[in-house]
């Protein structure tokens, strides 16, 4: 291992080159993730809802409510995570094959359509693959082979998927976020990033700076402006990167999403009260401040004050 260390460090083209196919298959792999996990968990809250009506109500549960709450909520097989079934055309069913299935080039070779029944299939997902490719090379460079370098692309590689579930669903899945959490808070104990009594605060000061924004704005206005997944997600990088980087994650969401959500009003993407997802922005500033976040808040204390 050691060995492989020394060899990287000597070629760090070489590293920056290995970690990039590396995280391009991570990438057609999180595809999958961003497509099938909020299927698997509209799923389970119905079985949670049936089960709960069962519970509590069988009694004025009539036939018609019975069909409908075990009715199917999709049109995917009986079985289905995120291994089966194997990736499939939706249209006309014909199994990927592996050479298909090669990031990026698979999708190129194909022309972006099914090669069976030439069904377009989305740009999104090369996109994703060089996406998670392209970051994570830049960590390899960034970095160099060490244990910062391991961690962060762990980290990149859940926001890539919590970026375009939340994009798809609005939804913050706590499976993605709470482990993150743990692990930057473990990363921690070893100070890799920072030391625990800054990762401590900044994973509670994180989940409580946007918990009392939403409250405050409910109170105001009555409406909920945020989700939970996002005060979870503030605490992820306060947990990672210490509470003294909070208030930087914070503006440069904050300011990129109001950015975003004017151009969207202005190009007639949205209403004003058809809800934006915030997550993105979240994922996307805390991202920028792992890596350029002391550079960041030097250069704020040289120029502005
Ligand atoms: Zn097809």
């Amino acid at each position: 291992m050691s060995d492989f260390i020394q060899l990287m460090s000597q070629y760090p083209w070489l590293f920056i080159a290995l970690s990039f196919i590396f995280a391009a298959t991570i990438g057609s792999f999180l595809n999958v993730v961003i497509h099938r996990m909020p299927v698997m968990m509209k799923r389970e809250w119905q079985q949670e809802c049936n089960a709960y009506l069962q519970e509590y109500h069988a009694a004025k549960l009539n036939k018609a409510t019975l069909a409908a709450l075990e009715a199917p909520i999709d049109n995917y097989p009986a079985r289905y995570n995120i291994l089966v079934p194997g990736s499939a055309c939706p249209k006309c069913g014909t199994k990927i094959k592996p050479w298909q299935n090669i990031p990026i080039f698979g999708w190129l070779m194909l022309r972006g359509k099914c090669g069976n029944c030439q069904t377009q299939i989305s740009a999104r997902y090369p996109i994703v693959e060089a996406l998670t490719g392209t970051m994570v090379a830049f960590l390899a460079w960034h970095f160099g082979p060490d244990s910062r370098f391991l961690l962060s692309s762990l980290l990149t590689f859940v926001l890539i998927a919590l970026t375009f579930i939340d994009l798809d669903e609005m939804l913050l899945p706590d499976q993605l976020t709470l482990p993150l959490l743990w692990l930057g808070l473990i990363a921690n104990l070893f100070g890799v990033f920072t030391d625990l009594q800054s990762a401590l605060i900044g994973a509670v000061a994180g989940y409580l700076s946007l918990w009392s924004v939403f409250w405050l704005f409910k109170l105001l206005t009555g409406k909920e402006g945020m989700g939970y997944g996002d005060f979870k997600l503030m605490a992820v990088f306060g947990a990672w990167l210490g509470w003294q980087f909070l208030p930087v994650i914070i503006l440069m969401s904050s300011l990129v999403g109001a950015v975003v959500g004017v151009f969207m009003i202005l190009a007639r993407r949205l209403t004003k009260d058809k809800p934006i997802p915030f997550g993105p922005y979240i994922a996307a500033a805390g991202w920028l401040t792992l890596i350029y976040g002391q550079q960041i808040i030097d250069w704020y204390l040289t120029n502005m004050l």
